[in-house]
This record gives C-alpha cells, sequence and structure tokens, in this order.
C-alpha cells in the first residue's frame, strides 16, 4: 500500500498504486487533464505558470500531473517556475 496525498484537497489516504488524486477527486483529476492537454496542443511552449493562468488551475497541479508522467511536453521549459 501507498500512503498518497490528493493534489486536489490534499487529503491523505491509501491505496494499491500510487496516485495523487482520491476517489473524491477523481472526476476532477481527469476534467482538469483534458483541460490542460487541450491548453498545450494549442499553446505547445507554454509553461505551468501560464497553464495555471489560463486554465484557473494551480502551477502545483499542474507540475504533478507533469511529474505523474502525464504530459508529454518539453521538460526544461515547462518546469521553469522555481521562485
Ligand atoms: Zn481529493
Amino acid at each position: 500500500m501507498y500512503t498518497n496525498v490528493c493534489k486536489h484537497c490534499y487529503k491523505v489516504f491509501k491505496s494499491r498504486i500510487r496516485t495523487l488524486s482520491c476517489n473524491d477527486c477523481r472526476q476532477k483529476d481527469e476534467d482538469h487533464f483534458d483541460d490542460i492537454e487541450l491548453y498545450l496542443k494549442e499553446y505547445p511552449n507554454s509553461n505551468a505558470l501560464q497553464v495555471s493562468e489560463a486554465l484557473g488551475i494551480t502551477a502545483y497541479e499542474v507540475l504533478k500531473y507533469l511529474h505523474e508522467g502525464r504530459l508529454n511536453i518539453s521538460r526544461g521549459r515547462f518546469e521553469q517556475i522555481d521562485d
């Protein structure tokens, strides 16, 4: 079992697979992911902050998708939002 922290509601929960979204937030997770994917298709050179501002999703969450390996974009550029 893994102990996970939901990236949406920050609830700590256990699951059999490593995941960053609890069951309550699963639908939201999918919706946000779809939004981000669509946005990046249109604006492929966006960084996390731009995606965050355009979609009203926190940059933290956007980066989590990246760390989950679900977003297929140029990494270096995308992660340049520290500080
Ligand atoms: Zn949650």
